[in-house]
């Protein structure tokens, strides 16, 4: 198994890294994706995902969205150039909208249009962030088209969304939200769409699910995600995760 989506660079992970790394190991999860967020957080994420050959994408999120936004698609255009030939280098990401940090808006949307224009340049899938904002995601993916599509990490929303998404090519990223029984519009779209659709992912060290205690989300939870999602689609759990396994490989040609 594969968690599409940990931020295993973070600082909340400098303590005890490797712990975590083998905890995941010990709960089956074989390997990880991280995602990338800045380019000032690039090096760090580069040698984690080094010392883990753990698979990584590199991109600018609408957090750190930077004033100079050129400036920095610059750097990724460069980076990326470097480390187009590693086998681990998978997709750009993480990208995209969130609205909850307006007042950086018309820079999050020049920055996220130059990654899609990017990553179709490259021929490589992307890892979307979409937050209050799923109108102009998928305004911005019908007017790029990319042939690998992505997925939208960390999706939480109705059915309806989900295939609007699909349509366009693109998977949803199931996390630790799937263990709420709150999250109504999410449980739906679990139970009622193909399984072909969903990629499994923690977003850690964020998004903690509701039923463990520690603070910080970490890989090796993802494993109870499948339970969950075997459950709410009436299959077994080595099922789901063979096929969500198949998925991620299909997507990020691993
Ligand atoms: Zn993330």
């Amino acid at each position: 198994m594969l968690d599409t989506h940990a931020h295993l660079d973070f600082a909340e992970f400098d303590a005890d890294r490797s712990d975590v790394v083998l905890k995941m190991h010990q709960a089956g999860i074989t390997n990880l994706i991280i995602p990338g967020v800045s380019p000032s957080h690039w090096q760090k994420q580069l040698a984690v995902a080094q010392q883990y050959e753990a698979y990584f994408a590199l991109g600018i999120h609408p957090w750190f969205c930077p004033q100079d936004v050129e400036a920095a698609i610059q750097a990724l255009t460069s980076q990326i150039s470097v480390l187009l030939e590693c086998s681990r280098f998978v997709a750009i990401g993480e990208c995209g909208l969130d609205k909850l940090y307006s007042a950086t808006w018309p820079q999050q949307r020049a920055c996220f249009e130059a990654q899609l224009r990017l990553a179709k340049t490259v021929n490589l899938p992307v890892i979307i962030h979409s937050v209050k904002a799923h109108s102009e995601v998928l305004s911005c993916l019908k007017k790029y088209q990319l042939p690998r599509g992505g997925v939208i990490h960390a999706f939480s929303g109705s059915p309806e969304i989900a295939l609007e998404y699909i349509k366009l090519g693109y998977k949803l990223g199931i996390g630790g939200l799937i263990m709420n029984p709150n999250a109504k519009k999410l449980i739906k779209t679990v139970c009622e769409l193909p399984l072909e659709n969903f990629l499994l992912e923690t977003d850690s060290p964020s998004m903690p699910p509701i039923n463990v205690t520690e603070k910080r989300n970490q890989p090796a939870n993802a494993v109870l995600f499948i339970d969950k999602i075997a459950n709410l689609q009436k299959k077994s759990s080595v099922l789901i995760s063979e096929h969500l396994m198949l998925n991620a490989m299909q997507l990020f040609d691993l």
